[in-house]
């Protein structure tokens, strides 16, 4: 599932290259991602809105239109939007597009700078391959977006300013008995760390992941802390990790999955101590995965 360095990239990539079109119409053939209201009616009020900005809470994307109207989807399991201009395809978007993991195309939103244009001649799609079809998409009032259940529950933003280490230390010490592998994953606490870098912050922090947060010196909480940061920027300026289906809003692959060091590694050897095999375990029914060797 895309965590939060795939969803900053797709955030930015949007903000460089549909921001100002207007959704000229809007075609699916899987209605049942649409959450709250009918196809017909979403179509309708989706129609001659211009796009205004693109951010990102926790996982979730949200699309800013005119007329104080938002458009939020969340990826889930495979999910991932292409962004075709019809005037000019690359050569190697071309052939991205033409793979496999994007091919599962259940929704495109239609895009011009003219808003009279028709759909078949107009310059841009916004394209939304969901494999498994567990994505979800909503158009709402943009100022509701903050009573969101699902958004109000969430924790601090890993990349926020706001956390830095002595909220990390606040947030640990209130959970002595909890182990720091579960802890990391609990998006209600710190939002946007999910399976992939979980696996890779403790393996640089040099932490176990069952290790019980009351164990935990402040020395190992640091890095840990630092470790989050750390991998996460390097995740983003790398485009994110391709390990199955996510791909960028061109149909390429994030890098990050070529610089992994534990993360589906198990049985192999482990690159900083040269002797430690990756071992993988179950924690609240997800993989995890460390070296024996260097995390204790
Ligand atoms: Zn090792």
């Amino acid at each position: 599932m895309p965590e939060l360095p795939e969803v900053q990239t797709v955030v930015n990539d949007l903000n460089k290259k549909i921001i100002g079109y207007t959704i000229v119409d809007f075609w699916s053939d899987w209605k049942n991602a649409i959450k709250n209201l009918t196809f017909v009616s979403f179509q309708k009020n989706i129609k001659n809105k211009k796009i205004l900005n693109v951010r990102r809470i926790g996982k979730n994307i949200f699309i800013d239109l005119s007329d104080g109207w938002t458009l939020y989807i969340h990826l889930k399991m495979t999910g991932h939007l292409l962004i075709k201009d019809n005037k000019k395809i690359s050569e190697k978007e071309q052939e991205n597009f033409s793979e496999r993991v994007n091919q599962y195309v259940h929704h495109i939103w239609f895009l011009d700078k003219n808003s009279n244009k028709d759909k078949s001649n107009c310059q841009m799609n916004l394209e939304f391959s969901d494999l498994r079809k567990f994505a979800k998409i909503v158009l709402m009032n943009t100022e509701e977006i903050e009573n969101l259940p699902e958004i109000k529950a969430l924790g601090i933003d890993a990349m926020d300013r706001k956390f830095n280490f002595k909220k990390f230390q606040e947030i640990l010490e209130k959970r002595p008995k909890s182990l720091i592998g579960i802890i990391l994953m609990n998006q209600n606490l710190i939002a946007g760390i999910g399976n992939i870098y979980r696996s890779e912050i403790l393996f640089e922090a040099g932490v176990h992941p069952e290790r019980k947060i009351g164990d935990l010196n402040v020395g190992e909480m640091r890095n840990i802390f630092d470790q989050i940061k750390i991998i996460l920027k390097k995740a983003i300026r790398m485009r994110g990790t391709s390990d199955s289906d996510y791909r960028d809003t061109s149909g390429g692959s994030g890098r990050f999955q070529n610089i992994l060091k534990v993360y589906r590694l198990d049985g192999g050897v482990c690159s900083k101590c040269g002797k430690g095999e990756i071992e993988r375990i179950k924690m609240a029914q997800r993989s995890v995965f460390y070296c024996g060797e260097c995390q204790k």
